[in-house]
């Protein structure tokens, strides 16, 4: 892994975060990821509470291994939540906000330690949710 990687553009706003811009997780800060300027949390890496640097790289692949959606060979329609990829990608869920009663569709993601997350009004206060389906989303517009 070349320590040259550069990051990709944001799945979520199609910006490419800073390079050190990054949030540690986990309470004893075991885990920690890309953090995007919109407020996007990339892939956990382990950090074995090293410096940024030293886990840098892989946080970096980690983020750019999050592709965007909606790519060739992907499930179409909705898939049982079981199955849904739990890297951090953005995907069309149907869930439930804990605070509520009834399903909708959004935009949620799996964050380790948090469980599944939507933010899509308040980047910085992610809210949990209960999603029996998930299903990529669409490409974002060409112009
Ligand atoms: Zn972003």
């Amino acid at each position: 892994m070349s320590s040259a990687e550069r990051l990709g553009p944001c799945p979520w706003c199609g910006e490419v975060p800073n390079e050190d811009s990054y949030a540690l997780r986990d309470g004893g800060y075991k885990y920690g990821g890309v953090v995007c300027g919109c407020g996007v949390q990339g892939p956990d890496v382990r950090t074995d509470y090293r410096e940024w640097p030293a886990w840098k790289p892989a946080a970096i692949a980690a983020w750019n291994e999050r592709r965007a959606p909606a790519e060739a060979g992907a499930p179409s329609g909705w898939q049982p939540i079981e199955t849904a990829p739990r890297d951090g990608r953005p995907l069309l869920l149907f869930a439930r906000s804990l605070r509520a009663q009834s399903p909708i569709r959004l935009v949620g993601w799996w964050i380790y330690g948090r469980g599944w997350i939507e933010a899509a009004f308040a980047p910085n206060h992610p809210t949990g949710v209960e999603p029996t389906h998930w299903m990529p989303l669409p490409e974002f517009p060409k112009d």
